[in-house]
């Protein structure tokens, strides 16, 4: 079930806060998952879950061979095998029976397992006798209480009792708090001093991690997006604490994190809320926890509800079927309302912006222009973004001045970023045209066997043209054909465009505008020529790119027709994989090509080519 350990903690905090709860047991086994007995779990596993039970027959039916260095031999009788992804499940299989036989024989105790961590509470005595009980049957199904690794949690009042009725068991016996599952349970002074030791733990972190940024920022914030958030994310939901307890990690956050990250020390109100929001909605998701804590533990408990009832009430009437279906209708529910949040505070700090500004955070939500900030940064994709240029590609996602950019262009013009991506001097512009070029071309060849690049247009014999723009030259080339990339046996020609939306735009829309005309300008010039039965016998797609990672509309088609045929005949790739690895590709060589247009040879970027072939980097991706 997702988010089960989280719904496990807030359960167990529910649990204690109950005032019929005097004592809560924590429970450890001794080499639980290889001593667990492997006869009675093959015996249980068909009554308790048929589904499963023929690849356990499969799997442990005879006993495994283990390989020792060497080359001897040992046999595995007991227990699960290490490395046995169904590991796991057999092992939870494996001791449910005594589960459940605790549970009817100990009605008032409440219990909550994760693998081979036991949880039960209720009155001091029925504790006693559960453990009691553990102990004596535990053994059967190979599951080995171990005292001296289990906590006793109890309420003040019954120290007393409890130290009398544990203390010939060796039970650790605490009256503050207990750790439980990453989480806190017991007195609200120890959820808080644990909350703060992991939040000191953090700021330590974050400090490290900002250091890293100084001269790594891509990886930087790659861990940060991708690991420690996420780990804060569990604590923040398992931890009821006040938005003040996180005021140091925002600390560190705001005043050496971002400032070493984006190279820009002074960052805005405004902006600062904007690089909270997710990339989708224009940010870096570099989030206020103070702010964000309390909605991290208002979703939380609202999603983990169903499953936290069920843990509680104990009963059957909740089915796993019907609590995991409840649990993603309010999933679903609470990501609408985040959405709808992100939406309003979008809209709040759209006057805060400069009109360039605007623009840029309005084109920043289409597909493909984010990709570079959300992709893993593997070299083998050619993902990794040298500092200079990280700080650059922000810089130029929220419109802030570029870094110690030369005055002038070689060409004598001024220097500014819309200059510097069309002024053709240097040949970027034709450079970075062709590689978009080549990147296409490789992707359609990944399914398509009559891929070429430059093919000629067989010269014109007396045919009229119609547009005055058309092209009429014996030598007219365009970029790429594919054989049967729209239609069987047809030739599909396509021409690639990269125009660059200039600052002087005022609204996506008129990116968008600008985009169409391109692709218009693309079809007088070529499309009747090679539609034109007599002449060419294809289709002719124009491909257009704006150099933040936009395309037009027949370029879009283009795409997901491309990622449609890889899929086809490639069915282990999904076909969201696919297209957002496309765009990364996309999104990453534009990027660097616009980058490489106004820091010239000083640019990191070096044409290096990626080792393995695109689909191989998509089953990379796919794992
Ligand atoms: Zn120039």
């Amino acid at each position: 079930m997702p988010s089960a350990c989280e719904a496990a903690v807030l359960a167990v905090q529910s649990q204690y806060l109950d005032p019929e709860t005097e004592a809560i047991l924590f429970i450890d086994a001794s080499n639980a998952f290889n001593a667990v007995n492997r006869q009675a779990a093959l015996h249980n596993v068909p009554r308790v879950c048929p589904a499963v039970s023929t690849i356990f027959q499969n799997t442990y039916g005879a006993p495994i061979s283990l390989f020792l260095p060497g080359g001897d031999r040992i046999l595995s009788r007991e227990g699960t095998c290490q490395g046995d992804p169904l590991a796991m499940a057999l092992f939870a299989l494996a001791i449910s029976p005594m589960i459940r036989r605790l549970s009817s024989d100990h009605p008032s105790i409440g219990q909550c397992w994760y693998a081979d961590d036991g949880e039960a509470g209720g009155r001091m005595m029925d504790v006693h006798k559960f453990w009691l009980a553990l102990s004596d049957i535990g053994p059967e199904y190979g599951y080995f209480p171990n005292a001296s690794k289990t906590t006793l949690l109890v309420k003040p009042d019954f120290e007393r009792a409890a130290v009398d009725m544990f203390d010939a068991t060796g039970i650790a016996i605490r009256t503050g708090g207990a750790r439980y599952l990453g989480g806190a349970v017991g007195q609200s002074t120890f959820i808080a001093d644990n909350l703060d030791s992991h939040i000191a733990s953090w700021v330590r972190e974050m400090s490290l991690l900002a250091d890293i940024s100084l001269t790594q920022p891509h990886a930087a914030y790659s861990a940060f997006v991708r690991g420690m958030k996420s780990k804060w994310n569990y604590h923040i939901r398992s931890h009821p604490g006040s938005a003040s307890s996180y005021r140091p990690l925002d600390d560190v956050i705001n005043n050496k994190y971002i400032p070493t990250l984006t190279g820009r020390t002074e960052v805005s109100d405004s902006e600062r809320k904007l690089l909270a929001l997710p990339v989708r909605y224009g940010g870096l998701a570099i989030p206020v926890v103070s702010e964000d804590a309390e909605v991290q533990r208002r979703i939380s408990e609202v999603v983990t509800g169903p499953v936290v009832r069920m843990l509680r009430s104990g009963s059957n009437e909740l089915t796993p079927a019907r609590v995991v279906s409840d649990t993603s209708v309010l999933r679903r529910h609470q990501n609408n309302q985040r959405a709808d949040m992100h939406r309003t505070q979008l809209s709040e700090l759209a006057p805060a912006l400069s009109g360039p500004q605007r623009v840029l955070l309005e084109t920043s939500r289409d597909a493909g222009v984010g990709s570079w900030l959300t992709a893993e940064p593997l070299a083998s994709c050619g993902f990794v973004l040298n500092k200079s240029d990280f700080r650059d590609a922000v810089a130029i996602r929220y419109g802030w001045p570029l870094d110690e950019l030369p005055s002038s262009c070689v060409c004598g013009a001024a220097m500014t970023l819309d200059h510097a991506a069309v002024c053709p001097t240097g040949g970027y512009p034709s450079l970075r045209h062709n590689e978009i070029r080549d990147l296409l071309a490789e992707v359609f060849s990944a399914v398509i066997s009559d891929v070429r690049i430059e093919p000629t247009l067989l010269p014109l014999t007396g045919e009229s043209l119609d547009c005055a723009t058309a092209n009429r030259s014996p030598e007219a080339r365009l970029d790429i054909c594919a054989r049967g990339f729209w239609s069987r046996q047809q030739d599909a020609f396509f021409d690639v465009r990269v125009t660059h939306p200039s600052a002087s735009l005022l609204s996506r829309s008129d990116v968008l505008a600008q985009l169409s005309r391109n692709e218009a300008q693309k079809k007088r010039a070529y499309l009747q020529r090679v539609i034109d039965v007599d002449v060419e016998r294809g289709t002719f797609t124009p491909l257009v790119f704006a150099t933040n990672g936009m395309c037009a509309s027949e370029c879009s088609r283009a795409l997901k027709n491309i990622v449609q045929l890889i899929v086809e005949k490639q069915p282990e790739l999904s076909y969201a994989i696919v297209m957002s690895h496309l765009r990364c590709r996309i999104s990453f060589t534009l990027l660097r090509w616009l980058i490489t247009c106004f820091r010239g040879c000083r640019a990191s970027y070096c044409r290096k080519r990626v080792a393995i072939s695109f689909l191989d980097q998509c089953r990379l991706l796919q794992l």
